[in-house]
This record gives C-alpha cells, sequence and structure tokens, in this order.
C-alpha cells in the first residue's frame, strides 16, 4: 500500500491492474502447436487450438515452469496443488466458448513487487498470479472495435500460454502503474519467460475509480467497503507502459470531471482507442457469476510444491541494481541504466572485470548505451559485436587512442559501417602518437610560432591554446591536448 499525504476534500485516484503476459514458450499451453510467428492467419492450428469435438488437452511443462520462475520473483506462495476452470463465455476468438484458465487455486498467490518512483519506492501487493490461454486474435477491419465494417478472425494466437497478474487496488496515480508495468517488464525479461518486442506481449485491464480523500487513512489505506462502494470503469485494450499511463490519466480526468460536476461515475467497460487516445464505452457488464467457473475435468490437479526448490532463478534486476551500487560504486542513475536489461548488466560486469569499473560505466552506460538510442537500436541488435565494443574500451583503457576519438569517430563508424575498431583506427590513423614525435611537433611549433611565444611570454593567456592548435593539426588530432599544454608549458620556462 503506498502512503502519501492526501488532503482533506481532495479527490484520490485508486487504480488496480490485470496484467496478461505470454510466456515464452515453444509451444502452446495445451497443444504442440508452435508460438512462433506464422506466415499467414490459422496456420499453427490443431483440433485442440480450435476446440474441436474430442480433442484432449495437455498442459505444457514449460509454462509451468515459466509461472514458478515468476512466482517466485516476485516472492509469491506456490500452493502444494494447483488446478485450472473453465471460464465459460462466447466470443468469436473463443472457438471452445470457454477459456482453460485458473479460479480458486491459482499457481502463485500473495506476492508483491516494489517499484521506484521519483525517488521513492512503494510497494504494490500481487493477489494472485494464475495460468491461462489466450484466445485468438481479432482483426477489426476498415476501423476500430466500434466503428469496423467487418472482423476477421485468427486462431495462431490461440492457446499461447498467458500468464494473468492481479494486483491489489495499490496504485494512485497513472505514473505509478507505469513504474510498475516497466518494472514488471524487466523480471520478466530476466527470467526469460517474456519477450517484450514481440506484438501483443503484455495486455493490460485496469479498474480505476475516485474516491473522496477523506475516506484515505493517514498511511494512505482505504477501507474496501469504501472501495466497494465507490464506481469504477474497467480500462481495457491497454498494450504498453506508456498506453497505460495515458489511457489512464484519460479515465482519471473523465471521472473527476463528472464527480466535480456532481454526475455519476457509471459502472462498465471501456474500451482503450490507442488512435484516438480516448477510452469509449463498451456496455458490457459481465460480473463473476456470469462466466460460470468450473473445474476442467479433462486436466488432472497438478502438484507444484516441490518445483519451487528445483527451479532456479537469476539475480534480479532491483538486488542486481544495489549490488552494482555497492560492488563498483555506482549512482543510482548508472546503476539502474546498466541493469536495465539482464544482457546489458552481464555485459558491463564483463567489461568491468577486465577495465576500471567507471570508465567501463561510462562506456557501457553513457557512450554506446546513448549511440544505440539515438540509432533506436538494442543491445540484442549488436549481440555478436560486444567483443569488438569490449575492444574499443581497452583501446581506450591503455591509451591507444583518445576517448574524443573513440566515441566520435570509431564507436560511430562500428555501428554505421559495421567495421571493427581496428580497421576504423587503422584507416582514420587515430592511433596516438608516441611522445618522441609529439615532444617533436611541440619544438616545430614553437620555432614556427615567435609572435604566439612573445605573447605567451607577455602573459598573454590565449597564446598557449593557439600553440595547443598547431601542435594537435600536426599530429593530426591524436595527441593528447592536455599533455600538449603541460608539454609547451614546460618547454617554454
Ligand atoms: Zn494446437
Amino acid at each position: 500500500m503506498t502512503a502519501q499525504t492526501v488532503q482533506q476534500g481532495d479527490l484520490v485516484t485508486v487504480i488496480g491492474l490485470e496484467v496478461h503476459v505470454q510466456l515464452e514458450t515453444n509451444t502452446k499451453i495445451f497443444c504442440g502447436c508452435s508460438t512462433a510467428p506464422a506466415d499467414g492467419p490459422n496456420e499453427h492450428v490443431c483440433p485442440v487450438c480450435l476446440g474441436l469435438p474430442g480433442a484432449l488437452p495437455v498442459l505444457n511443462e514449460a509454462a509451468v515452469e515459466a509461472a514458478v520462475k515468476i512466482g517466485k520473483a516476485i516472492d509469491a506462495t506456490i500452493p502444494e496443488e494447483t488446478r485450472f476452470h473453465r471460464k465459460n463465455y462466447y466470443y468469436p476468438d473463443l472457438p471452445k466458448n470457454f477459456q482453460i484458465t485458473q479460479y480458486d487455486e491459482p499457481i502463485c498467490q500473495d506476492g508483491e513487487l516494489e517499484i521506484s518512483l521519483e525517488g521513492e519506492r512503494h510497494t504494490i501487493a500481487i493477489e494472485r498470479a494464475h495460468l491461462e490461454e489466450d484466445p485468438g486474435s481479432l482483426q477489426h477491419v476498415g476501423g476500430s472495435i466500434d466503428t469496423a465494417e467487418y472482423t476477421l478472425v485468427d486462431y495462431n494466437r490461440a492457446g499461447t500460454p498467458l500468464m494473468e497478474i492481479v494486483t491489489a487496488p495499490d496504485f494512485r496515480s497513472p505514473k505509478e502503474v507505469r513504474a510498475f508495468l516497466a518494472e514488471l517488464e524487466e523480471v520478466l525479461e530476466y527470467l526469460a519467460v517474456f519477450d517484450a518486442s514481440r506484438d501483443g506481449s503484455l495486455r493490460v485491464d485496469a479498474n480505476l475509480s475516485i474516491i473522496d480523500g477523506e475516506r484515505v487513512s493517514d498511511d494512505g489505506s482505504i477501507e474496501l467497503a469504501d472501495l466497494e462502494a465507490a464506481n469504477r470503469t474497467e480500462v481495457k485494450n491497454i498494450s504498453s507502459h506508456k498506453g497505460a499511463e495515458k489511457a489512464l490519466a484519460y479515465e482519471e480526468t473523465r471521472q473527476k470531471n463528472a464527480v466535480r460536476r456532481g454526475r455519476e461515475v457509471e459502472q462498465e467497460t471501456r474500451h482503450w482507442d490507442e488512435s484516438r487516445g480516448i477510452t469509449v464505452s463498451m456496455r458490457s457488464k459481465e460480473a463473476e457469476k456470469d462466466y460460470r467457473y468450473f473445474a476442467e475435468a479433462d486436466l488432472p490437479p497438478l502438484r507444484v510444491a516441490h518445483w519451487k526448490d528445483e527451479i532456479a532463478i537469476p539475480e534480479l534486476p532491483k538486488a542486481r541494481r544495489e549490488r552494482f551500487a555497492s560492488e563498483y560504486g555506482l549512482g543510482e542513475e548508472a546503476a539502474s541504466k546498466l541493469t536495465s536489461t539482464k544482457q546489458v548488466a552481464d555485459f558491463y560486469e564483463d567489461v568491468a572485470s577486465e577495465f576500471d569499473p567507471d570508465l567501463a560505466a561510462t562506456w557501457v552506460a553513457d557512450e554506446l548505451l546513448g549511440e544505440l538510442n539515438y540509432r533506436d537500436m538494442q543491445i540484442t541488435d549488436i549481440e555478436g559485436r560486444l567483443e569488438e565494443i569490449a575492444t574499443l574500451v581497452e583501446l581506450v583503457a591503455t591509451d591507444e587512442i583518445t576517448a574524443k576519438n573513440a566515441k566520435e569517430v570509431v564507436l560511430r563508424g562500428m555501428l554505421d559501417e559495421r567495421d571493427d575498431p581496428e580497421t576504423i583506427v587503422d584507416r582514420e590513423g587515430l592511433g596516438k602518437t608516441d611522445d618522441d614525435a609529439v615532444q617533436a611537433a611541440v619544438l616545430e611549433a614553437i620555432e614556427e610560432n615567435p609572435d604566439a611565444v612573445a605573447d605567451y611570454e607577455a602573459g598573454e593567456g590565449g597564446a598557449i591554446n593557439f600553440l595547443v592548435g598547431q601542435v594537435m593539426q600536426k599530429t593530426g588530432g591524436s595527441a593528447d591536448p592536455g599533455d600538449v599544454n603541460g608539454l609547451l608549458r614546460a618547454e617554454l620556462e
């Protein structure tokens, strides 16, 4: 529960989430169909995921493993036994007319996830996380859900394993929701159970209600009865952190305006229309009893408690951030950038083990990630070339080239022309000039520019910069300007 100061008479926003996450498994949750992207619609289908009469589901072990990993990561209880249920509803993307999901015995119960927002930490309680199958996908042709001319259905997605993560109503702002989704995605990627780049891999339904600030106690908690008494809307079809913040900010304003004008907020389901940036009423009012949950008789209960000990998970982003701060002396911002994905963190540790951790942090967090970001690239796009980046850091660490050339010429050349660092250094003649050559250039510059020397001796500070420039020119920019300055002064004394 978030503790915040609430002004008496204020309107307080209360948000809870249901996050649907596609699990990265090779095959679907109850059949052997591939989950890989297909060339066309309705290619990865079989009698089970099409719901043909008599077809029987078989549970995919990899999906259960992924669920247990998530449970461990959010510090949830994994029960002795878990069970599947049928959730009955009629919808064109659900060929069986029921979805196999979990009901009162979910695989993960009572977890939590900590988020950090503007320097403050909040713990968001996770009530449950359960396994279920994804429905197929609908394509609204000629518009959005309420304006389309007709709709096509594709069952490739039907049966893809999903984890539904349900939070407590612990969010007090759309910003917190965005921070939570970003943190959750990071954790899921560390666990290697999720691929954020996959279209529709994260989908969010959010419940939002507005409560009178007087109903909120000093520690930020709200009585369940007050929560239940408030009318709330469920916003569906949110597919990104940014989208979540936008959709909920829209909904928050809409509801607050209604309350301030003395109008009732209708309890309803609303659809987030990303392209129009608004939520629209769907006028559907299913309650839990409408789903007529009953036990899935085709799948026996599954004993899972012992899986928790048998399945290992890697060090998670939060723990790694804290370790990076203490072990390498990194600030919060650098530690957070360097742990943004497991691959970035692993690469940083490789480089930091060989060179100075500060130098490694500058090169990985600022230079490399900065240049990648500028090109709209991820570290995964240069997966096979990390060795070359390490070589570049080595060239700087061993003083072979200047940091300026390393960044502006070599790193950019590596990313834009895909050459290796040594080739670029040779081609551009960037190797630092050796000391003798720099010394010779210093003497030459002094001899060729008596006026500047006279100015320097007369106490004109700017003259030294002119001489440094001359030496830099003679050495083709490969000398260190600071060193040259020192050598000139020594020579002129
Ligand atoms: Zn299938």
